[in-house]
């Protein structure tokens, strides 16, 4: 074992040893990011054979485009399965975070892929097969994976319906976001990203994948929030429109799931009614001081404790196991707010996390990659110790409240989850997901 990282890995291993190996690679490759190594001379020629990253709401990236000498952007993975090596990991799937300069390096040798860190082999590696649908494009003429990316292995369409957010600066938007500042960079990049999807585009796209795809089994519909109006819609009249028609031209074929703000129970109902299943009214960090810094649009607009609220009377509306908040882990510990130490953090979130889960709503998070054209700009992750005891505490306390794994993630448990931009599913046991499409 030759590098100081390896020898830092093997120490968490045993630290963390009721964890499965693979987190542990997995949770630090999505703090550090992954370079391309070799893999850039056979891009050419494997180009159409794998599911390139689609860029599918924020950058998730620890580079700008503009500092990827080698186009990296245009030929990355959107994921990546770790599997076998010497440690003979089950599969584990890995979004990909673009890092020319992180120690993981996604390598290929005569055999295939394979992942190495810091020069030594840790893994073999698989690139997501790309879905049938890949390279269509809709009557328009707009490639289909500018509409309808998946994630997930397949198993989720993202639809990202206002690829920008009316929070707006340093005094309102989320300081760990850059949806409005990656927008602009994928334009300046002259790739095309529409601000706002038509309900015909999405039905369009709708329409090929029902067509042709078996692996897609849910749909999340998001996007920035709506302060004033969109289109001279409010936040929910604005996404409902494309709720309602995606459930009455395809009734209850996938999980509908929708990402919008912590909105009043009215509004909820009409998103119940048109068949949306699942909502995330993301809180992205419990602690009260650092929800007022680092989500100022949020406090100012809707604040705190409405927000909190909310969320308990949207489990009356969609039962508490299908009300699931996005936390994003590790901004507890960004700088210059957050916590100095893992313990306060990781103690602040464990007591939001046994809160919401003794409603019976079980939280799940994304984990933080520090986007340097974020307001708080390119910074140190959270440490990995921080990552790996939030996920103890996680299984912890859904076992505590008898809570099984969340509805719409796919299968949990290590070598069946599919979920890749955080490893909560991976820590939990295997088991019958709850809500099956009906497809
Ligand atoms: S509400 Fe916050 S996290 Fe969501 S898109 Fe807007 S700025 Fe980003």
């Amino acid at each position: 074992m030759s590098s100081d990282r390896l020898r830092y890995l093997e120490q968490c291993r045993q630290q963390f040893d009721d964890l499965p190996p693979e987190v542990i690679v997995k949770e630090d490759m999505l703090r550090l990011g992954v370079s391309l190594g070799n893999t850039w001379e056979s891009a050419s020629n494997e180009a159409d054979n794998y599911q390139k990253k689609s860029y599918f709401i924020f950058s998730f990236d620890r580079t700008p485009i503009r500092e990827m000498a080698e186009s990296e952007n245009l030929r990355a993975p959107e994921e990546i399965a770790l599997i076998g090596g010497p440690q003979n990991f089950r599969r584990t799937i890995v979004s990909v975070r673009l890092n020319p300069t992180s120690p993981y390096q996604l390598n290929k040798d005569e055999s295939g892929y394979l992942i190495k860190l810091d020069g030594e082999v840790l893994c073999r590696a698989k690139l997501p097969p790309k879905p049938s649908y890949y390279g269509r494009s809709l009557a328009g003429g707009k490639p289909i994976t500018e509409i309808a990316p998946c994630i997930e292995w397949g198993y989720l369409i993202y639809l990202t319906v206002f690829r920008r957010c009316q929070y707006i600066g340093g005094d309102q938007e989320c300081r760990f976001c850059d949806i409005n500042a990656n927008f602009d960079q994928q334009r300046d990049a002259g790739l095309p990203y529409t601000t706002v999807k038509s309900v015909d585009e999405i039905l369009d796209a709708l329409e090929i994948i029902a067509a042709s795809d078996h692996r897609s089994q849910a749909y999340t519909l998001t996007g920035g929030s709506v302060t004033s109006t969109l289109r001279g819609k409010t936040e929910a009249d604005f996404y409902l429109e494309y709720a309602e028609a995606i459930e009455k031209r395809f009734p209850h074929k996938w999980i509908g799931k929708i990402v919008v703000q912590a909105l009043p129970t009215e509004d909820l109902i009409k998103f119940r009614d048109a068949g949306i299943r699942i909502y995330h009214p993301n809180y992205e960090v419990w602690d009260k001081r650092l929800f007022e810094l680092l989500c100022p649009g949020k406090n100012q607009y809707i604040g705190r404790q409405l927000w909190i609220d909310r969320i308990l009377d949207a489990a009356k509306v969609f039962g508490p196991s299908c009300v699931i908040p996005n936390f994003v882990a590790g901004i507890e510990m960004s700088r210059p707010y957050g916590f100095e130490t893992v313990e306060e953090a990781i103690r602040s979130t464990a007591e939001g996390l046994d809160f919401f889960m003794s409603h019976g709503i079980t939280p799940r998070f994304t984990t933080w990659c520090p986007e340097p054209l974020s307001n708080l700009g390119s910074q140190e992750p959270a440490p990995l110790e921080y990552h790996l005891s939030l996920l103890q505490i996680y299984r912890d306390t859904m076992q505590r409240h008898r809570l099984s794994s969340p509805p719409g993630y796919g299968p949990p448990g290590i070598g069946n989850a599919i979920f890749s931009v955080s490893s909560f599913m991976d820590v939990l046991p295997p088991a019958t997901e709850s809500l099956v499409h009906s497809a």
